[in-house]
């Protein structure tokens, strides 16, 4: 009676008071953190599919450090936290804080955070060229070794490099820019220690024995460290051995698909050393381009020169109400000394709840101090069983040439690497079980002078360690 109905479509969760999109770490992490600072607020989270990437255990190694698992894992599992909307964002109209949808939908935010993390950068498109980005890509490139006799692999970072030593059964030629292989990570002297242990490790291992590596090359060559993305994938060609090439200090020109009617291989490879590769298929691993060109109703995100979206030391960006962390960002605050971008998980995971923080801060009205894991580069991961860290300036990254190298090598044991500048420590490569890691990360941190003890800080015979106890 005097009743008025109106026809209103029944738009389910078009707002939420924080809002995240993309489901990697970054991504994953945020909504995490904000459940954890504000469980009461209203948490959306879009991604394009049903599988989300989550870090699963974080065993602490230093203050600063985790030895994280990363895992694919159902996104309804998060619900408990959030309400998972799987879609693409095409569009954001900052004037309405609004986001709009593949599907149609506009969903509206307080604070939004753009976690859409990087793509492989594509540089030649033909069917015979693979870009390993997940678990599609490496499934398409087992697909394909079950015909291919050889392999031309580009790039010199934890991919390739991993891809090269995992793959076997094949004949590879690896071009990498630099003189030495695993540039990114790895000196040239890392990059030798581990492959003599590789190569020892080949002979003695029963079911590995069919695999020769033969290095055409001198000097530092063969796998190295690198992320741990292929431990449960076999990369095994036709073949019974593997030869592998390195072509060093060159790039590709051009790739060129052969005629139909040549039968000797699938495509040309033209090196800047003049050199012209034939091969079956070219796998590519030359690095990520954020995925920042989401559509902005207004005036567009401000990217840095590599196009990741620019963010400050709270992770906004130039439009209001908008964050962005992992992947897709490149910070533009002033860096502390011994931090730098890597993209990597460790610091989409740091990004993420760090964004978090900053979402909640400025709902809340709160200060946000920075977190403290921007204030060293910190990495860990596994080579052969070995553990590998890496710590601060660990390249001597920014220091030019001038900085001091201190070495210790015990073969098949450990690799350790320090790098000292006016007697203080700057950065550090551990590789095997050195168990100093957290004295380093201490000495990084806080820039003890250590000019009278540097002969001592390496030497087998002190325990260093009792010396800052
Ligand atoms: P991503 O994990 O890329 O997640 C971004 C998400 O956003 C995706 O789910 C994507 O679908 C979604 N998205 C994008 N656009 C939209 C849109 N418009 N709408 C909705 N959703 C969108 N790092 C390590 O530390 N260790 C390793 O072992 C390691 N291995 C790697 C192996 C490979 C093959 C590659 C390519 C990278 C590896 N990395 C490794 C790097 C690491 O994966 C990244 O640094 C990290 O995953 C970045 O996380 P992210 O959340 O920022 O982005």
């Amino acid at each position: 009676k005097g009743l008025i109905t109106f026809d209103i479509p029944f738009r389910e969760y078009d707002y939420f008071k924080y809002l995240v999109i993309g489901g990697g770490i970054a991504g994953v992490s945020c909504v995490e953190g904000l459940a954890f600072l504000h469980p009461d607020a209203s948490i959306g989270l879009i991604t394009p599919s049903g599988i989300v990437k989550a870090v699963t255990k974080a065993v602490p190694v230093t203050k600063l450090l985790s030895d994280i698992t990363v895992e694919e894992t159902d996104a309804d599992k998060l619900e408990g936290m959030c309400r998972v909307i799987v879609d693409n964002v095409t569009a954001i109209d900052p004037r309405v804080n609004s986001v709009l949808t593949e599907s149609g939908r506009e969903i509206k935010y307080s604070k939004l955070c753009l976690c859409t993390g990087a793509s492989p950068r594509k540089i030649w498109y033909s069917p015979h060229v693979i870009t390993i980005r997940d678990t599609d890509s490496v499934e398409t490139l087992q697909d394909k070794l079950k015909t291919v006799k050889k392999i031309v692999v580009i790039g010199n970072g934890g991919i390739a490099t991993e891809l090269v030593h995992e793959l076997s059964g094949v004949d590879i030629v690896w071009v990498v820019k630099d003189k030495h292989i695993s540039a990114t990570f790895l000196d040239p002297g890392a990059a030798e220690f581990l492959q003599e242990t590789v190569l020892k490790k080949t002979e003695s291992t029963p079911e590995t024995m069919f695999k020769r590596m033969r290095y055409n090359t001198e000097g530092s060559a063969g796998p190295s460290l690198g992320p741990d993305w292929h431990s449960n994938v076999s990369l095994h060609g036709v073949a019974r051995d593997t030869h592998i090439v390195i072509e060093y200090a060159c790039e590709v020109e051009r790739i060129v698909d052969a005629e139909e009617t040549d039968t000797s291989c699938n495509v040309y490879v033209k090196l800047t050393n003049g050199k012209t590769l034939a091969c079956d298929i070219v796998v590519s691993a030359i690095g990520v381009v954020p995925n920042s060109n989401i559509l902005v109703r207004g005036p567009p995100f401000e990217l840095a020169t590599d196009s990741g979206i620019s963010v400050n030391e709270f992770l906004q960006t130039n439009v209001s109400h908008v964050f962005a962390a992992g992947d897709v960002c490149t910070p533009r605050w002033e860096i502390a000394a011994h931090w730098f971008q890597m993209r990597l998980w460790t610091q989409a995971r740091h990004m993420g709840s760090y964004a978090a923080k900053c979402m909640v801060g400025a709902v809340k009205n709160e200060p946000v101090l920075q977190d403290f894991a921007f204030e060293m580069f910190t990495h860990m991961t596994r080579f052969f069983g070995f553990k590998v860290i890496l710590l601060g300036l660990f390249n001597a990254q920014t220091l030019g040439n001038d900085y001091e190298v201190l070495l210790r090598v015990t073969r098949g044991v450990e690799y350790i690497k320090l790098i000292l500048k006016d007697g203080k420590m700057q950065g550090a490569v551990l590789i095997g079980d050195t168990d100093i890691e957290e004295m380093c990360e201490n000495l990084i941190l806080n820039q003890l002078d250590l000019t009278d003890i540097a002969d001592d800080l390496l030497n087998p015979n002190i325990d260093i360690e009792d010396y800052f106890d």
